[in-house]
């Protein structure tokens, strides 16, 4: 079956205004050329550090605005190009919950309110009573209790503001839920369990998710999938087993180095990255993360390297790939 959500070299550069005239004087190079997939039903976790350009991705994705060039298509059908108005159907196959949930409720509205607001837009209930209805199975959806929805945001904490979040995204039966960072300001006991409730509620509705996280730890817990971006660009993606168990790119390896390893007495190679993330206004020429990685050699300066299929399932992109299998550091496979 073809991937719920197919994304083709998407590119987002943002045009830096200077001088006198407010000329274009740059870009800052922030989604690059990203291409990935997403089935029905999956989790695919982008991760990076922060300015990474994954937040850009989801963004995108919904277009909060509108990407540079590339295509997104979402269950067969090009989205890139619609117009708003267009668009007004599609939006509400996309969820989506942002990092904070107390900038991101509406002080001044009910909660009953806000989550009438998408689905009255979408057309989803023709009369109060069911209004009433798909209220309170939202309420019985993230766990809160049902008399929530005549209460205000202040009166809610954190992790039930972001249930309150959570609702509002469901709230136009959506197929694919965008979460850009969206258990990273709670509190550690709260984190585990919202992560829990997402994914209680991707198996219930079959929904697929795109989790952008820089928190590692939190996507080896709950991920099928996922892709790693390094300065606007993709450098690895692969199923969770193997990209945690056996990663096949240098900055993959070295991002994993500071997780924690779940069972005692294993250990993950140390490896401590030296310098800043280069600008993207300015990116490295070759391989984007010459400038850090342990392993750089005369070809990474010059050469691009694309993503390569180093296993089933698993791509990277690097140049020790197409070294001999005895001179290149990241050929070991999976443990058993
Ligand atoms: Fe490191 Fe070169 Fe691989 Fe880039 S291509 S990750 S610089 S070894
Ligand atoms: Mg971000």
């Amino acid at each position: 079956t073809p991937p719920l959500l197919e994304v083709n070299d998407l590119k987002k550069h943002f045009p830096i205004r200077g001088g006198f005239f407010g000329n274009t004087t740059g870009y800052v190079y922030a989604v690059d050329g990203v291409s990935f997939h997403i089935n029905k039903g999956e989790t695919l976790s982008l991760v990076g550090e922060s300015g990474c350009g994954k937040s850009t991705v989801g963004k995108a994705l919904l277009r909060l605005f509108a990407p540079t060039s590339g295509q997104v298509v979402l269950d067969g059908r090009r989205i890139d190009d619609l117009s708003q108005g267009q668009l007004r159907p599609i939006r509400r196959r996309v969820g989506v919950v942002f990092q904070d949930p107390f900038s991101s409720l509406n002080p001044r509205m009910r909660v009953k309110d806000l989550l009438a607001e998408p689905i009255r837009n979408y057309g989803l209930a023709k009369n109060g009573a069911e209004l009433d209805e798909r209220l309170a199975k939202l309420m019985d959806l993230v766990r809160l209790p049902r008399d929530a929805v005549s209460r205000w945001p202040h009166e809610f904490s954190g992790g039930q503001r972001q249930r309150i979040c959570i609702a509002r995204a469901l709230a136009g039966e959506p197929d694919l839920i965008i979460c850009d960072e969206a258990v990273s300001a709670l509190d550690v006991s709260v984190k585990a369990q919202i992560v829990n409730l997402l994914q209680d509620l991707q198996r219930q509705l079959g929904l697929a998710m795109l989790f952008i996280s820089h928190d590692l730890a939190i996507v080896e817990h709950m991920t099928h999938r996922v892709a790693v971006m390094y300065l606007g660009k993709i450098v690895e993606v692969a199923p969770r087993r193997s990209l945690f168990g056996a990663p096949k790119h240098p900055y993959t390896e070295a991002l994993l180095s500071a997780v924690p390893v779940p069972e005692p007495g294993a250990a993950r190679k140390r490896i401590v990255l030296t310098g800043d993330v280069p600008s993207p206004i300015n990116p490295p020429t070759g391989c984007r993360f010459h400038t850090r990685c342990p392993y750089a050699f005369d070809r990474c300066k010059t050469d691009v390297p694309e993503l390569q299929q180093t296993q089933p399932g698993q791509w990277a992109a690097c140049h020790l790939h197409d070294l001999p299998e005895a001179r290149n550091p990241l050929s070991r496979s999976l443990p058993a």
